[in-house]
Formats: C-alpha cells, structure tokens, sequence
C-alpha cells in the first residue's frame, strides 16, 4: 500500500507539474531530517549496527510470527518468517533475527 502511494507521487511530480515535485522533495527531506535527529538521540551507532548485537532468536519449528515487541503499540504488523534456510531469517520490519532449533 506504501510502495503504490509511492509510486502515484513519482508519477504525478514527472507529469509537468513544479509545484507537485517540489512538495515531494519537501516531504523527503523532513523525514530525513527526523530521521537523523532520532538516531542522534540513540546513541553514535547506527540502528543496523544495534540489530546486529541481538543474537538469532531460537524458535522451534519451521515458521516464527515475529510482532517486533510483546506490546502491540510498539511491535508492527505481524510477519510470518520461514525459517527453512540454514542461516537466520531476518524481520523485514524490525531486523530481529531468527533460526531455526534443530533437534536430532
Ligand atoms: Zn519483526
């Protein structure tokens, strides 16, 4: 649903309109913004370099639903992860990481 919205503004800002791809290049340029203030606020290490210190998430069984949080208000939609390859899965939302539990 994001990427189409994405999509209708790329195509409206290309159709001979100024005013429409100025907004647009408004609009990127706050959430960068955001998003440079909040990472400041975190600390020096970039959210990539954060996800990557949490060891995999042991799970038994073949599919883990990863919420991204216990709570609800801080987690993201549900993602349903295979974990059928031998390295871990990772959550396209949260980054968190997953591996399958062997038992044999
Ligand atoms: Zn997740």
């Amino acid at each position: 649903m994001a990427s189409s919205l994405f999509k209708t503004l790329i195509r409206s800002s290309s159709s001979n309109s100024p005013s429409a791809a100025r907004n647009f290049c408004l609009v990127s340029a706050q959430v960068s913004n955001h998003t440079a203030k909040w990472m400041q606020d975190r600390s020096k290490k970039s959210p990539m370099e954060l996800i990557n210190e949490v060891p995999p998430i042991k799970v038994e069984g073949r599919i883990v639903a990863c919420e991204g949080d216990s709570n609800p208000a801080l987690g993201h939609p549900i993602e349903f992860i295979c974990l059928d390859l031998p390295e871990p899965a990772v959550c396209k939302y949260c980054g968190l990481r997953y591996v399958q539990e062997h038992h044999h």
